[in-house]
């Protein structure tokens, strides 16, 4: 956190920053500060491409002839019913469009600037020339500009310059837009915006939503052109037979087309795509921000999470709970100050009513001080207030004239400061076992001595203490600087030790149930932090994830390990403490060669790497950075380990109904291919007419199959086992279920169609008949599809709405199809009698029944 009232700031006052008037002034001078973004879809085009498929290309090209030769009622209805499928499409796919732009405005980056005198939080867009930007590690520049302030400060510009290693840069070197603080913090100038920086004139490297196709969208595609080239050939006898048998050459024709049309499973990358789509707005709302789609599928894959501790497991909320400054008074004081400079905390005064029954007084206003920034940091000075101390007043006798940042490998800062008297202090915070070691004196009652090593071994045991109590621990030291030589790491040893300060940082009350989840969902936990092990342990152990028998690394025995030796015990392994983010890359790699699907979190710029590395890589959307949100797969916005496990749970549904409409609608598509396949092979007169097909494929097939993408999830998802990844959609024997149920399908409507035609001879009739029986099978297999573990008998039909509606609509429709004389016209067919509408009602639920009886359970798992 950036403090403008902190001395090191005190040349940002020359800049004072834009008005807000100015600001928008600006905006409309320079424009927002964007990369030219590629050409969106327009709805026209969306709607075009609907058309585009051969298939529906040669239809229409049949239909004109059709319409040519007289039949222009057909024709047209023919037309209608391509129309509205064109139009079915079309509000999917720009639906999915819509969400897939609204996602990549939330990911869209944001930047602190000086605005009107305050610091605000604003897009990262809306940035002009002359803002004042602050930034530190971790964050991406968002324009061109000039560095008016910093301290330490390291810029990754690989990606302008190619150069893997980070520059060092001083006051007045330019930044571009586009590269990362890797280190440090600064405060610059804007100079140039958009299009106008270096970045803009290299804009195709721009980075947006990856809208790369899933692993399993890409199989379908695969898929879909073998059932193309299957249908082609199917159609192709289908007519051939026909016509060698005398029937009319062009309805033959037609009927190849139209079965075509049917079988066809055109609509199913986009039901997939649609589906995914849908998810991560279901994701969305349970936090998880989904950045790259595959990551919805591979999410239902997770083995293992690994997760941060702190924010993510824990709340985050520190407060400090127990203090250790030895038997000195004098060490307590000087421990005081450490804790109120040594950090980069806003300090600031907010007016508080004082009596709530007094709201209009003015004169009952009192101001409390308030503490912002990091959690760690704020726990510390918001001890010294309750201690009592002044804090203002110590920050105020100081001025700040260095910084060594924080960072998660050296697990301490510092922060050097001078006094009134111009004398410099240098005061480190950090990891006990760490910052001990850099102690060289420590204060007794009254006089400060040589640190010997019975106190450094009392230090080491009441951190332990401290730890085991599931407290987060850190010490403190300082030492007076006399040799004037500030800017080394030398400034670091040494030190005074001055005492430890235990926080306290409850875990999230999700976490529990969420742990548990996981677990029965044969899903691993495991802990990484970067606090002390017996605090990691604690934690772990009051939230299940680590239990006795379990191994615990610390970072240091990792490296002892060595990738070879961390592979062999990292299915045991549960909880990792003071660790560096680069062992996060080591872990990550460890499970995978284990063949573990792995979900990994981060914040610090420093994670990217394991992120990238990761399956599923996580970033945090409260305290991450901007870098390892841009290399995750999924952003959480609330730092919540609960919403990764509901994410995972939305993986495994968003699958699950993918298979579900998979399975429906191929059965669907192989029973009308039977139907007509099979009848005119066994000598049969066309027991469908291209319009029946087209009004099945629409209605029947449409409806219920988009129904089945938003089907509530079975019960027992979290209680199964993850798939494997590289899974076929047709595993766990859908593959053979799909080929019977199809088969059963086109048996029945054959079935009927022959019995009517025989008994009834009256081939209108009996197409009718066909008809009605092709559709209520489907109808009734789309609620068999609900499940994969229950039969017909133990599902719950009512729990999808849409289903439900769509299933009734098509039943309607299909009334209105068969007793309504003008639509008997267009789609040929005849009214039924009460009987047999019972018959075919019975006769379609044959089958469902039988295999419920015979199998009670369809052989999945
Ligand atoms: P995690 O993210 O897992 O909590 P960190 O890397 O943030 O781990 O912290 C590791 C250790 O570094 C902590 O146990 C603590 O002793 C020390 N530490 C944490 N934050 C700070 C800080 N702001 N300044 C100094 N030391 C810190
Ligand atoms: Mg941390």
């Amino acid at each position: 956190m950036i403090n403008p009232s902190l001395p090191v700031l005190i040349n940002a006052v020359n800049y004072r920053g834009l008005t807000d008037e100015e600001a928008r002034k600006a905006l409309i001078k320079h424009g927002h500060n964007v990369l030219e973004q590629k050409r969106k879809n327009s709805a026209l085009k969306i709607f075009a491409n609907q058309f585009k498929d051969l298939m529906i290309i040669i239809l229409f090209a049949a239909t004109v002839i059709s319409a040519i030769m007289g039949d222009i009622l057909e024709a047209c209805t023919i037309m209608l019913i391509v129309f509205m499928n064109a139009i079915l499409g079309f509000v999917q796919e720009y639906r999915t469009e819509k969400t897939m732009e609204a996602l990549k405005e939330m990911t869209a980056p944001m930047a602190r600037v000086l605005r009107g005198q305050k610091i605000k939080n604003i897009s990262s867009d809306e940035i002009v020339p002359k803002d004042i930007v602050f930034l530190e590690e971790g964050n991406k520049v968002p324009a061109d500009g000039i560095i008016i302030e910093c301290s330490n400060i390291e810029v990754d510009e690989s990606l302008l310059t190619g150069e893997s290693l980070p520059v060092e840069k001083e006051i007045n070197n330019e930044v571009y837009m586009g590269t990362v603080i890797s280190y440090g913090r600064c405060t610059m100038c804007v100079v140039k915006t958009g299009m106008n920086t270096r970045m803009g004139e290299i804009a195709d490297m721009l980075q947006s939503i990856d809208e790369e196709q899933t692993p399993l969208q890409k199989r379908l595609e695969k898929l879909g052109k073998y059932i193309v080239f299957g249908c082609f050939i199917i159609c192709a006898i289908v007519s051939g037979v026909g016509i060698l048998r005398g029937e009319n050459i062009f309805s033959m024709l037609l009927s190849g087309i139209s079965l075509g049309v049917a079988a066809v499973p055109e609509g199913l990358p986009a039901i997939v795509t649609i589906s995914l789509a849908l998810g991560v707005q279901r994701m969305l709302k349970r936090n998880a921000l989904v950045k790259k789609l595959p990551a919805v599928e591979t999410l239902g894959c997770a083995s293992v999470i690994c997760s941060d501790k702190t924010g993510t497991l824990t709340e985050n909320k520190m407060t400090v709970r127990s203090i250790y400054a030895g038997r000195a008074n004098k060490a307590f004081k000087v421990l005081l100050h450490a804790a109120v400079m040594c950090n980069n905390v806003t300090i600031l005064r907010e007016k508080q009513k004082e009596n709530k029954f007094f709201l209009w007084s003015n004169a009952n206003q009192s101001e409390v001080v308030k503490v912002a920034g990091n959690p760690t940091e704020c726990a510390l000075v918001n001890f010294a207030i309750k201690s009592g101390e002044d804090v203002e007043g110590i920050r105020s006798s100081y001025i700040r004239i260095n910084e060594i940042p924080f960072d998660s490998e050296r697990k301490r800062m510092s922060v050097v400061v001078t006094n009134k008297k111009g004398e410099i202090f240098v005061f480190v915070k950090g990891a006990p076992d760490i910052l001990i070691e850099e102690c060289t004196m420590i204060y007794d009652d009254r006089n400060l001595r040589v640190l010997n090593k019975r106190e450094k071994d009392e230090v080491k045991k009441e951190n332990d203490l401290m730890a085991a109590q599931a407290l987060r621990v850190i010490g403190m030291a300082y030492k007076k600087i006399d040799d004037g030589d500030i800017s080394t790491l030398s400034i670091e040893s040494n030190l005074i030790f001055l005492g430890l300060a235990g926080i306290i940082d409850p875990p999230r009350k999700e976490a529990f149930t969420a742990v548990e989840k996981c677990k029965s969902a044969g899903i691993k936990p495991v802990m990484i932090t970067g606090d002390h092990k017996l605090t990691a342990v604690s934690i772990a152990r009051e939230l299940g994830i680590f239990k006795d028998g379990d191994i615990v690394l610390t970072g240091e025995d990792i490296e002892h390990e060595g990738e070879d030796g961390l592979k062999c015990i990292v299915e045991n392994v549960s909880v990792y403490a003071r660790v560096s983010p680069r062992h996060k890359l080591m872990i990550v790699k460890a499970l995978k060669s284990r063949g573990h699907i792995v979900a990994m979190t981060g914040d610090g710029v420093n994670d990217a790497p394991a992120i990238k590395e990761a399956d599923i890589g996580i970033a945090m959307g409260i305290t991450g950075t901007d870098v390892t949100k841009e290399a995750a797969s999924m952003i959480l916005t609330d730092d919540n380990f609960a919403s990764i496990v509901s994410a995972v749970e939305e993986g495994r549904v968003i699958y699950g109904n993918i298979r579900k409409f998979i399975r429906y609608m191929l059965a669907c598509n192989i029973g009308e291919v039977v139907t007509m396949f099979v009848g005119m092979l066994v000598g049969l007169p066309v027991p469908l007419l291209p319009i029946q097909i087209l009004w099945i494929n629409l209605v029947t097939d449409g409806l219920p199959g988009i129904s089945l993408g938003v089907d509530p999830p079975e019960k027992d998802i979290m209680k199964q086992k993850p798939r494997r990844a590289d899974e076929s959609v047709f595993s766990r024997g859908l593959g053979g279920i799909i080929l019977i149920r199809g088969l059963l399908i086109g048996a029945t409507t054959l079935a009927v169609f022959a019995c009517m035609y025989y008994f009834g001879n009256d081939l209108k009739a009996a197409r009718t008949g066909a008809f009605l029986t092709l559709v209520i099978t489907q109808l009734i297999h789309a609620f068999e599809c609900k499940s994969e573990t229950k039969n017909i008998f133990e599902i719950s039909f009512f729990n999808n709405i849409f289903l439900v509606l769509s299933v009734v609509i098509s039943i309607i429709l299909m009334v209105c199809v068969i007793h309504i004389p003008f639509l008997n016209e267009i789609f040929k067919t005849v009214p039924l009698t009460i009987n047999e509408w019972i018959m075919i009602l019975g006769i379609s639920f044959i089958a469902p029944v039988f295999i419920s009886l015979f199998k009670r359970k369809i052989p999945y798992n």
